[in-house]
C-alpha cells in the first residue's frame, strides 16, 4: 500500500483515509466480522507504539483509532493490520450491536440485513460521503438508540414475525417487512448519492426535521449472558482512550480468562466473548486492576471528553486530561440522569448528541451549555483554571427529594442557573437551597 494523503478536516479518519489532527494523523479501524483475537490486538498495539503516538481508542460508536502517525508511517502501518489478518470494513458505515448472533435477547440477527444492504449499496462507493450511516439494530442487549443514523432500522416483534421501523434522517418512521426494508434503506442511500459526496439523508425531501432526539443508552459494561450458555463482558476504556500498553494488558487480562474475541463496542467498550461462568468476573476484576470501568455506575461513564490540546488542533482545553477531575467533582450529579461532554471546541467530536451539561473550549475560555450541543455555546465564559472550584460548588447544591441529578440542574437552569456560576467566582457555597 502507497501512503494515503491526509483527508480534509471535517472528514471521518477511516482506514484508507487517516485525517491530520494535532498530535498527527489518526487512523479509524472498524474490523468487518467486528471481533480481533487477543493476539491481533497486541499486534495492533505493537504497531501503534511503531508507527503511531502509541495512544489508541475506541469511540462512542465502537470504532478503534490509533493516534500520531504521520504521512510515511501510514501505509506500514495498513499493511501491519492487514498481516495481522484483520479485515478492516471499508465503504459505507453499516452498525450493528457486537452481539448480533449471539444474544439471546435480540429481536433479529442484523447481520443479514447488513449484508444485503452492503450488497445492494456496492454500487454507490465513491458517490455517498464518508459520514453517511445506517445502523441496524436487532434490538438486543446492546442499544444502538444513541447513534445517529441517515438510515436507522430497528427489530420489532409483530406477533410471530419480525418487522423493521425503519427511519431516514428525521423523517416519520414505517414500519416494513425486512424485504420492504431493504428496498427503502437501498433506495434513500441511492437518492442522499444523487445529492453529491456532502448530502446526508437530512437534505432529502421530507426527511430534514431534525435527528430524533434519542436518549443516550448506558454503556455495555458488565457481564452479558450469550445464546450458547457462555458470557460476554464488557469493560470500558476512561474516556475512550489509553496508551498501548493498556491494550496489551487487557488482550492478555482477556485471553488469560478464556474469552475467544474482543469486540469494540458502542460508548467507548471493548467486550470480551466466549467467556465461562469464571472468566467473565476473572476478566472485569483485572481490567478494574489497570483503571478501567466495570460498571454502568463509575462516573466516568456519564462524562465524555474529545482529545482536546495538545492533542487536536482545534482545542482550547485538554479536555481529556480535565475529564477526570470533572467526573470526580460531578459525581454526586451522575446518577444515571446526567450526560457531561467536554468539547474542546464547538465541534463535538466525542458526543454528537446535546448532552445535559456541555463544557465548550472557546477562544477566550469554557462556556457552558445546559441540554444542548457545542455548537450551542455562547457565553459567558470562564478561565480554564477556575473550572474544578465552580464544579465544587455545583456538586454541592442538594437535591430535593426524589429529585434526580437532571432534575436539579434544570430546576437551577429555570432559577438562572448555572448560567450563572459561569458569571461569578466559585466559592463553597452550594448554589441553591432544596
Ligand atoms: S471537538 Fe475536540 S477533537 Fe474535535 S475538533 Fe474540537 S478540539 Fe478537536
Amino acid at each position: 500500500m502507497s501512503p494515503r494523503p491526509p483527508a480534509r478536516r471535517g472528514a471521518c479518519p477511516a482506514f484508507l483515509a487517516p485525517m491530520e489532527t494535532g498530535d498527527g494523523l489518526i487512523l479509524r479501524l472498524v474490523p468487518a466480522e467486528g471481533a480481533i483475537s487477543p493476539d491481533q490486538l497486541r499486534g495492533l498495539a505493537r504497531a501503534a507504539t511503531a508507527f503511531g503516538n502509541s495512544m489508541m481508542e475506541i469511540t462512542a460508536r465502537g470504532s478503534l483509532q490509533v493516534r500520531g502517525l504521520t504521512a510515511e508511517t501510514v501505509a506500514p502501518l495498513q499493511d501491519a493490520v492487514l498481516a495481522l489478518g484483520i479485515t478492516p470494513r471499508l465503504g459505507l458505515a453499516i452498525d450493528i450491536s457486537p452481539l448480533s448472533g449471539l444474544d439471546p435477547r435480540e429481536v433479529a440477527d442484523a447481520r443479514p440485513l447488513a449484508g444485503r444492504i452492503r450488497e445492494g449499496a456496492a454500487g454507490l462507493a465513491g458517490k455517498l460521503g464518508p459520514k453517511v450511516s445506517v445502523v441496524i439494530d436487532g434490538g438486543g442487549a446492546i442499544s444502538l438508540g444513541g447513534q445517529k443514523a441517515d438510515v436507522r432500522l430497528v427489530a420489532l416483534r409483530s406477533g410471530a414475525d419480525v418487522m423493521w421501523s425503519v427511519t431516514i434522517g428525521g423523517g416519520a418512521p414505517e414500519l416494513l417487512t425486512e424485504l420492504e426494508a431493504t428496498a427503502l434503506a437501498l433506495d434513500a442511500l441511492s437518492r442522499i448519492a444523487a445529492l453529491g459526496r456532502r448530502a446526508r439523508a437530512t437534505d432529502l425531501p421530507g426527511c430534514d426535521a431534525a435527528q430524533g432526539d434519542h436518549d443516550k443508552p448506558p454503556a455495555p459494561l458488565g457481564t452479558f449472558p450469550l445464546a450458547d450458555g457462555r458470557f460476554a463482558c464488557g469493560i470500558g476504556l476512561p474516556f475512550g482512550a489509553g496508551a498501548a500498553e493498556l491494550f496489551t494488558a487487557l488482550a492478555d487480562a482477556a485471553e488469560a480468562a478464556g474469552a475467544s474475541d474482543l469486540r469494540p463496542a458502542t460508548e467507548r467498550v471493548l467486550l470480551a466473548t466466549g467467556l465461562d461462568a469464571e472468566g467473565a468476573p476473572a476478566f472485569a476484576v483485572e481490567a478494574r486492576r489497570l483503571g478501567c470501568l466495570v460498571a454502568p455506575h463509575d462516573p466516568r461513564a456519564y462524562v465524555a471528553a474529545c482529545p482536546g490540546a495538545p492533542a487536536c488542533v482545534c482545542a482550547h482545553f485538554p479536555a481529556r486530561d480535565l475529564a477526570p477531575m470533572v467526573a470526580e467533582a460531578l459525581a454526586p450529579l451522575l446518577d444515571g440522569t446526567v450526560t457531561v461532554h467536554l468539547s474542546a471546541c464547538a465541534k463535538g467530536c466525542a458526543h454528537p448528541a446535546p448532552a445535559t451539561l456541555t463544557f465548550v473550549g472557546m477562544d477566550e475560555g469554557i462556556a457552558l451549555v445546559h441540554e444542548g450541543a457545542p455548537s450551542g455555546a455562547r457565553g459567558p465564559v470562564i478561565a480554564v483554571d477556575t473550572l474544578a472550584a465552580r464544579l465544587a460548588t455545583l456538586a454541592l447544591t442538594p437535591r430535593a427529594p426524589g429529585e434526580t441529578g437532571r432534575g436539579l440542574l434544570a430546576r437551577m437552569q429555570e432559577a438562572g442557573l448555572p448560567a450563572g456560576l459561569w458569571l461569578r467566582e466559585g466559592n463553597d457555597r452550594p448554589m441553591m437551597k432544596t
